[in-house]
């Protein structure tokens, strides 16, 4: 039920200054949020279409294009995500970005695939990372326990 006393986002009931968005009443506070969301999606939007244009050394994005990353968008993708899989796509695995046409395809088939990529990156990194940080090389400690197993297995003239 639409209700014109209470705000769709936090519930509260609407003194003064009732907003209406896309059929949904909020209070000011909530529908400038809501103004505010959509300004930054929108924005990544555009920024992704740039994206798209320098990949491609374009002056306009075609439809097709533009029709794909809203088709991606509706089964929650994101547009994050799009991008990195346009990145992972064409700059990582190194793809000829020259037929434009192609790239919903490309967006259906390898989203997950990049999602993959880019989580095993972070994860390395992290992996480094904390080596780096948190383990300083002096300090290594070796459970006596693991000691005695690498003994067996190797000795130091043999590393
Ligand atoms: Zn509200």
């Amino acid at each position: 039920m639409v209700s014109a006393n209470v705000c769709n986002k936090c519930g509260n009931k609407i003194i003064t200054g009732v907003r209406k968005y896309q059929g949904r009443y909020y209070c000011a506070h909530c529908y400038d949020q809501i103004m505010e969301e959509a300004q930054r999606f929108e924005d990544e939007k555009q920024k992704l279409v740039l994206f798209i244009k320098d990949l491609f050394v374009i002056q306009e994005c075609p439809e097709i294009v533009l029709y794909a990353i809203e088709k991606a968008l509706r089964e929650g993708k994101k547009l994050s995500g799009i991008k990195g899989t346009l990145l992972y796509y064409y700059n990582i695995q190194g793809n000829a970005p020259d037929n434009i046409s192609y790239i919903g395809t490309v967006i259906q088939r390898e989203y997950a695939n990049a999602a993959k990529y880019f989580e095993e990156t972070k994860r390395i990194k992290a992996a480094n990372e904390a080596i780096d940080i948190n383990v300083p090389p002096v300090v290594v400690r070796i459970h006596p326990g693991d000691q005695k197993r690498k003994k067996m297995k190797y000795r130091m003239e043999d590393l």
